[in-house]
């Protein structure tokens, strides 16, 4: 094996690429993670991420780059390097289960360590503590096809695990499960995670999985890096619109900065049906006077009111009114824009009603179109 002991991150990949014919897959992206870290690949369909994950786990080669985990080089077509994924050390789990079906669950996952010729002692103790972990003890004589969804897809964490590799690959493994099941699965796989401490990537087009899960997350689209963060911060400050849109729920409309009053703050100026609408916001990174720009404001930070407690005069017709329980789903008709807008149950707004909208200006963003 090829050594490197530079010090940094635990993984790093260096300007990625990968094509597929004329389809460029991967489009140089760099990124690199500490060790323990749980990073999210977030995404739409065929922008790169499970083509990133399979890069790392050595299951095709790319065209250029260099990937490192701890101080192995994995793959540098450059230095003529090529890890076979087998020598990678690396647990994966898919969206297919891919257990055995003829194996108990004891049998799936003793598999790894029987591989490697552990003595039987230790493999025992090993497959006991780890069915523990992922709540499946009673089930260990079972065969894999008498489980569920959600108990194949726990005995497939489980034999991921067993060997304590280097790295923990996830592609999309929660999507074959329905809604509720998901969501309980999302937060026991953290848990399990943060557990065994276990350097993880995990690949979805599910914003809110990413959200749950993740200590930073890198949203791609075609290829590249659009942006990483925290999942708060990703949330909270999207740097551009695609971003904005991606993650969360967002009121997206473009302007144009017509003052920047302070550091970091501006003016943001809106044009309906020949009227201009000034909003004061933050600039996100790289706005600028003059600038076209997109605001993005959450529903949760745009407040339906019957008086008029701004000076931005957005005066709009309640269109929708849906009560959920703790709050009301509401879409507010401003000229040609509706405007999504979370209330407050006890205003009890209605369909038709008068309102103005006031927008918390801390959290009114103006980013890249
Ligand atoms: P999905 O969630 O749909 O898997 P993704 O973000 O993981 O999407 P990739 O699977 O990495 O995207 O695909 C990126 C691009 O590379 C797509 O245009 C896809 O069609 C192409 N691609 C991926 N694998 C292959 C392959 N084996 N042969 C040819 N093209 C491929």
């Amino acid at each position: 094996m090829t050594s490197d002991n530079r010090s940094g991150p635990y993984l790093e990949v260096q300007n990625l690429v990968k094509w597929f014919g004329d389809d460029r897959a991967v489009d140089g992206i760099s990124f690199g993670i500490p060790k323990g870290a749980f990073l999210t690949l977030l995404g739409p369909s065929g922008c790169g991420k499970t083509t990133t994950l399979m890069s790392i786990a050595g299951l095709h080669s790319i065209d250029s780059g260099r990937i490192r985990v701890g101080d192995v080089v994995y793959t540098s077509p450059k230095e003529g390097i090529f890890l076979p994924p087998e020598k990678r050390d690396i647990g994966m789990v898919f969206q297919s289960y891919a257990i055995w079906p003829h194996m108990t669950v004891t049998q799936n996952v003793a598999y790894p360590l029987e591989i490697r010729k552990l003595a039987q002692s230790e493999i025992d103790d090993r497959v006991a503590d780890v069915l523990a972990l992922v709540g499946l003890t009673d089930m260990a004589d079972k065969l894999a096809t008498q489980l569920s969804g959600g108990q194949q897809q726990r005995t497939a964490l489980a034999r991921a695990i067993v060997a304590n590799p280097l790295l923990l690959l996830f592609d999309e493994p929660l999507s074959n499960l329905d809604l509720k099941l998901r969501e309980q699965m999302r937060v026991e796989l953290k848990r399990i995670q943060n557990e065994v401490g276990i350097t993880s990537i995990y690949v979805t087009h599910d914003q809110a999985e990413a959200l749950v899960m993740s200590d930073e997350i890198i949203v791609m689209s075609k290829g590249q890096i659009e942006q990483r963060g925290g999942p708060h911060d990703i949330y909270s400050r999207p740097i551009n619109e695609y971003v904005s849109n991606f993650i969360g729920v967002a009121n997206l409309l473009r302007g144009r900065v017509v003052e920047v009053t302070e550091p970091g703050r501006g003016i943001v100026e809106i044009t309906d049906h020949g009227k201009h609408i000034r909003i004061p916001c933050r600039l996100g990174p790289g706005i600028a006077e003059g600038q076209a720009a997109v605001l993005s404001v959450r529903p949760e930070n745009v407040h339906a009111e019957r008086e008029n407690s701004s000076d931005s005069d957005l005066e709009g017709e309640v269109l929708q009114a849906i009560f959920l329980g703790s709050y009301v789903d509401c879409r507010v008709r401003w000229g040609d824009f509706e405007w999504k807008v979370i209330a407050h149950p006890r205003m009890g707004l209605k369909q038709g009603e008068k309102v103005f909208l006031r927008l918390d200006t801390e959290h009114t963003l103006a980013v890249q179109p």
